[in-house]
């Protein structure tokens, strides 16, 4: 288990802005047991402040976890599009099938009626509830040139074609309409602004992205 692997492609935006965010933890008066870094620490009760070799990264710790608070509010992202835990399945359900069919995108597993988020911000190119593809919507990424697709979900998505989304926002639910075999979604990244561009491998950069709590 390695400690916070998702925020550090942010630290240098949070450095940049300790100040404020220090500010900001100090102005809540957040109890130091709530904001205390969670990771790498198997203590069952609260602990008492950090002493010794460990205080640098203790601090540094809370500071990421505060600034991750807003870092969410911020609608940055990039957030990974499935706001709960995330199993990946088998080799069979990755980009590629694992040579064993034709599969564009990644499978992600996640109970029924789970929130379906953008990455970050988008404009929707357009939605359906057709065949296979059930439930789907898929959203430009300006920035990146590139398309993200959804598939499966519970009830036709949540958004419409031509409106903007940011990072965080609500694209639909997660489900199983269409061609599906359990509760998932299926996800792809295609180049440029087209549901049917080239699609490439989005797994590595979707275990990266930060997991927002559901609800
Ligand atoms: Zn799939």
């Amino acid at each position: 288990m390695s400690p916070l692997p998702a925020h550090t492609p942010s630290s240098p935006r949070l450095l940049r802005h300790l100040p404020s965010r220090l500010a900001i933890a100090i102005a809540l008066c957040l109890p130091a047991t709530a904001i205390a870094a969670p990771a790498a620490d198997d203590s069952p009760a609260p602990a008492p402040p950090r002493t010794g070799a460990g205080e640098g990264a203790g601090i540094v710790d809370v500071l990421v976890t505060v600034g991750t608070m807003f870092e969410g509010t911020e609608a940055d992202g990039p957030f990974n599009p499935v706001a709960a835990k995330v199993d990946y399945g088998t080799a069979i359900n990755t980009f590629g099938g694992g040579g064993m069919r034709e599969h564009e995108g990644q499978d992600m597993f996640a109970p029924e009626g789970t929130r379906l988020i953008a990455p970050v911000a988008t404009k929707v190119l357009e939605t359906g509830s057709d065949g296979g593809r059930g439930n789907w919507a898929a959203l430009y990424d300006k920035e990146r040139d590139r398309t993200y697709v959804y598939m499966h979900m519970l009830e036709p998505a949540s958004v419409k074609a031509g409106q903007k989304l940011d990072g965080g926002g609500k694209v639909g639910l997660l489900g199983c309409t269409g061609s599906c075999d359990g509760a998932h979604l299926h996800f792809e990244i295609r180049a440029g602004a087209d549901p049917y561009g080239a699609p490439s491998d989005p797994l590595a950069e979707l275990k990266r992205w930060e997991t927002l709590p559901s609800g």
